[in-house]
């Protein structure tokens, strides 16, 4: 017997135990980072393997459908999320900004699914359709989807992945077996980092909320690096407009840090500052507590209180700053102001 390596098993060997009958439609329910959609796509590739599975198993790995669900081709399954389209792309963006993907699941996409569904299995098995995000629908295109979960069929599984879930619509909500999802213990969040060969990781799960998901997400997209630059940065106070216009390159570096992302990691690095300020431990930044301890004992309460307050105001504007080099210098300027030289 073997089991997926996912991080939660609990969840895995709640859905596939002995007897346990799948409903039509699934709701993983909780915050980013936390595997819900690795858990989905686990349960989808057990529903679609044609060799019969054990309580408990994952996929094959090997029969037919596995080889296609491997390829991304299997042509039972679809993936519903936010996809870049070509009316978005370029269109009144800015130059030099980076193309973004549609935050939306469009109406085309929910109808092509409806096509999927009431047109029949391409092989003997289950269907699936796996919606990631679920709050990426608006109501016109969460009531489309509606009609198609109203139709009841055996062998046809929605798996939906939802980090807001209660935005969705009630009715969507009252037709979907929910399974929350909550952080995992410090343990298996390291020894889930370790399996996927990130086990220095697990010095950024406090500032990612103890998400290992997010840790490994930002390691494959080569933000720890950007990011483990920027604490180092704070951590040594420094003529506040050099310091900006390195930051000015990390955030055009392709696939690094993202401005608002850049903001949080200053926010959460005063967060800390204020709590040694007080005698208490870092939340954030524990491995670097020595380091924050000693810099808190140059701040002042007051004031790191106060660019807190300031930097939630220059957070809402981060994605969109009219000069990227003048924000960057006055989030510098304010993040070295509680501390006396
Ligand atoms: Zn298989």
């Amino acid at each position: 017997m073997f089991e997926p390596k996912i991080l939660n098993l609990e969840i895995w060997r709640r859905l596939t135990r002995p007897g346990a009958q799948l409903p039509h439609a699934l709701l993983f329910a909780g915050p980013p980072g936390l595997g819900k959609r690795e858990l989905a796509e686990a349960l989808a590739a057990r529903l679609l393997c044609e060799r019969p599975r054990e309580a408990f198993e994952a996929a094959c790995g090997e029969c037919d459908a596995c080889l296609m669900w491997a390829s991304g081709q299997h042509p039972d399954f679809r993936l519903l999320q936010p996809e870049a389209s070509e009316e978005e792309e370029g269109a009144g963006t800015p130059e030099g900004e980076k193309k973004k993907a549609s935050k939306q699941i469009r109406i085309q996409q929910v109808r092509e699914i409806e096509a999927f569904f009431f047109v029949g299995a391409h092989r003997s098995g289950a269907r699936v359709c796996l919606i990631d995000p679920a709050e990426a629908m608006n109501a016109v295109t969460a009531n489309a989807l509606l009609k198609i979960l109203e139709e009841p069929s055996p062998s046809f599984y929605f798996l939906i992945v939802s980090h807001q879930w209660r935005r969705l619509l009630p009715t969507i909500l009252s037709r979907c077996r929910r399974i929350m999802f909550s952080r995992p213990q410090a343990e298996a969040a390291r020894n889930w980092l370790a399996e996927q060969k990130l086990a220095k990781g697990a010095r950024w799960l406090p500032f990612f909320g103890d998400a290992p998901l997010a840790v490994a997400e930002a390691e494959r997209a080569g933000r720890l690096k950007a990011l483990e630059a920027v604490i180092q940065d704070l951590m040594k106070p420094q003529e506040p407009l050099a310091l900006a216009g390195r930051w000015e390159n990390l955030v055009k570096a392709e696939s690094t840090l993202g401005m608002e992302e850049l903001v949080i990691a200053v926010q959460k690095w005063l967060f800390d500052l204020a709590l040694c300020a007080i005698g208490a431990s870092p939340r954030y930044l524990p491995a670097q507590a020595d380091a924050l301890q000693s810099l808190a004992k140059r701040a002042s309460l007051p004031a790191l209180i106060q660019v807190q307050r300031q930097l939630n105001t220059l957070r809402g504007l981060a994605n969109h700053p009219l000069n990227p080099r003048l924000f960057l210098e006055d989030l510098c300027v304010r993040a070295f102001s509680p501390l006396a030289p």
